[in-house]
């Protein structure tokens, strides 16, 4: 089974050019399947639900090398715990959740990096910040001191054709480019975060820098 992991891997690493980091994702999987990837070079995990995360967290705490990113949507009340065990938040979505993490970052002193979760089509099963709300609410999140804001993270909706999906992924990529113009002050665009299992070639030809990748390393998951 292992032996199987590592061909996946492999495989992946093979599809992506260098500059572009492979998140694995390993919701809904157990801690020896990710010491397994681990052992096949993974250092960059992706989890969706804080709790889970910090279970599998203490069960890997020797493997101290590990990045931590939570790339499902988070709670207000959450947020203390997904600051101390994530060091990438990629599913902040609102000022209100960003202001927080900004607070509670400073009363930590940690300097999370995170991704603006952004929504380039309508989509009622998808979190993100719609762009009008977006251009507004820049000028409150460049000042989060201290939070990093490295970038943009999307989700295409479900059912999309190649061609609109390709299109969402460049059209984030458009969108970062831009913000980037406006020249603020503490906010980057250099990370896109898009591209999953099923789609992560159109994103990296887009222009993602991080790409999400559960069911192609681990397999299929019961949901989510
Ligand atoms: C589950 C998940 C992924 C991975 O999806 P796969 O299709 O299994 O590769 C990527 N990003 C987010 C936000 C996810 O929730």
């Amino acid at each position: 089974m292992n032996a199987d992991l590592f061909v996946r891997i492999a495989q992946i690493q093979a599809n992506i050019p260098n500059h572009v980091k492979l998140i694995a994702v390993s919701k809904q999987v157990p801690a020896t399947a990710i010491r397994a990837a681990y052992t096949a070079g993974i250092r960059d995990f992706g989890e969706n639900r804080v709790q889970e995360a910090i279970a599998k967290q203490a069960e890997l705490a020797d493997l101290e090398d590990i990045t931590w990113h939570l790339i499902g949507n988070l709670q207000a009340n959450k947020a203390k715990k997904a600051l101390t065990h994530f060091q990438w938040i990629h599913s902040v979505d609102n000022l209100k959740l960003a202001q927080k993490l900004d607070s509670l970052a400073g009363e930590l002193n940690l300097c999370p990096s995170i991704c603006l979760q952004v929504k380039i089509l309508p989509d009622p099963n998808k979190f993100g910040w719609h762009l009008d709300q977006l251009y507004a609410d820049l000028p409150h999140l460049d000042r989060c001191k201290n939070l990093q804001i490295q970038g943009l993270m999307t989700i295409p909706p479900l059912g999309l054709d190649e061609a609109q999906t390709q299109d969402v992924f460049n059209r984030t990529r458009e969108l970062a480019q831009a913000i980037a113009s406006q020249s603020w002050e503490r906010i980057k665009m250099t990370e896109l975060s898009m591209g999953m299992s099923g789609d992560y070639q159109a994103a990296i030809q887009a222009g993602a820098t991080m790409v999400r990748i559960g069911t192609s390393i681990f397999g299929r998951r019961n949901k989510g």
